[in-house]
């Protein structure tokens, strides 16, 4: 499988994959996981936030 985390392919996403967490609002973090709110919105979080409880993310706002 390639890898799609890392290296020359996150230079083809829009910002280089990088942007703030909605969750834990940390900036420039690459934002390459996602999760999805109990109401059916898909977020981007970053790898921290790809274990966050379910709670946390409802709790984001974009
Ligand atoms: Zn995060």
């Amino acid at each position: 499988m390639a890898k799609t985390k890392r290296g020359r392919v996150l230079w083809n996403i829009p910002s280089r994959g990088r942007g703030t967490c909605p969750v834990c609002s940390s900036t420039r973090i690459k934002l390459l996981y996602s999760q999805t709110k109990t109401d059916g919105t898909s977020l981007k979080v970053c790898k921290k936030c790809s274990k966050a409880v379910q709670t946390r993310v409802d709790r984001a706002t974009v």
